[in-house]
């Protein structure tokens, strides 16, 4: 099904690039601190930003901190309709709010009609934690999505439809199963995440699971890795997750090392974190294998661009899986360098 594309500033929400997005954890009301956290998020690659709005004070507080950005803001409401009236005015690209949760249809209509007018797309985020009652006796990802296609077709009857879902659980099989109805049922850009995922270790492992395996079914359109952690590490791993997935949509080099046995010959460990950071800023296309033993490394890397198998002494440096020359141990990295420059795709 052909996707709506939703512009939330820049960023084409449904063009077929998954956008990662984060949300500070600053008070919104303190203006320098959420700046500071926002320009750090910028600088790791996060394309979006939410901010949560729970009061005046951070819906005024908006205005600053969109001047001194250059990442689409979002204002996250819940309930009050004159709060997102206030973001709306102070320049937010995107607002998530429940239109079936603000005080009726009129006012509903009111806001769809704001945002149309500004050209500001709207979020519904669906939480398997906070159901209706009318959808309670159904299996959970069927009551999610029918929650979520209701609150479409509010928005829907006020004509309005730059919209963006999201129906985050934090079970990861309820996750998968309620965005796959989600996605047969409508072509409406999809929101990911696995909620109140919890510590960093535990978190990002569901959210590789739940993002990932929907990733992998070409389902999603922007992410958020939710940890009780520094956004800064939720941006750094939904970079991971759409690595591994295939769909980050930037030039990279992937380090690819073995996990050692009883034939390692070098550190493994400390060249492939060496050879990770060396490559960090490297904009080719490149797999960099940092393989142990001679006997197994170069067979056991096969689609590595490039690499190195070691040996006792001297090591074997390889490109496109044929052994190029021996180098002695300490010239590795200068050789993987040399390589890495040298190497045209
Ligand atoms: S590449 Fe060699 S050292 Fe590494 S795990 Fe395989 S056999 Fe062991």
């Amino acid at each position: 099904m052909n996707k709506r594309i939703v512009n939330v500033g820049n960023v084409r929400i449904g063009d077929g690039k998954v956008s990662i997005q984060s949300m500070t954890n600053t008070k919104t009301s303190d203006v320098d601190a959420t700046i500071a956290q926002i320009k750090q998020l910028e600088q790791v690659g996060c394309q979006l930003v939410r901010c949560s709005v729970p009061d005046e004070q951070s819906a005024e507080a908006l205005k600053e901190i969109i001047a001194n950005v250059d990442v689409p803001i979002i204002a996250d409401i819940h309930f009050s309709h004159k709060l997102a009236i206030m973001s709306a005015d102070a320049g937010v690209s995107k607002i998530r709010i429940n239109p079936g949760n603000i005080g009726g249809a009129e006012k509903a209509k009111y806001l769809a009609d704001y945002l149309k007018e500004r050209g500001i797309a709207l979020r519904i985020g669906v939480n398997g934690g906070s159901l209706d009652a009318a959808h309670k006796s159904k299996p959970l990802a069927v009551a999610m999505r029918d929650s979520a296609l209701e609150y479409v077709s509010v928005l829907e009857k006020c004509n309005f439809y730059d919209i963006v879902i999201s129906a985050k659980s934090s079970d990861v099989k309820t996750m998968i199963e309620t965005y796959r109805l989600i996605a047969a049922a409508c072509d409406y850009p999809l929101h990911l995440g696995v909620t109140e995922a919890g510590l960093y270790h535990t978190g990002v492992v569901k959210s590789a699971i739940g993002i990932g395996a929907l990733l992998c079914e070409d389902i999603g359109d922007t992410v958020r890795v939710s940890l009780s952690d520094d956004p800064v590490k939720e941006v750094e791993a939904a970079k991971d997750i759409l690595k591994a997935c295939g769909k980050y949509d930037k030039p990279y080099c992937e380090i690819i090392s073995c996990p050692t046995c009883a034939r390692t010959n070098i550190q493994v460990k400390a060249l492939a974190e060496q050879v990770e950071k060396m490559c960090a800023d490297v904009a080719k296309p490149l797999k960099i294998a940092v393989m142990g033993c001679v006997v197994n490394g170069i067979g056991e890397s096969q689609g590595a661009n490039l690499g190195v198998a070691g040996g006792k002494e001297k090591s074997a440096i390889f490109v496109d899986g044929e052994y190029v020359r021996t180098v002695n141990n300490e010239d590795i990295l200068t050789e993987l360098r040399k390589n890495i420059e040298e190497y045209q795709s």
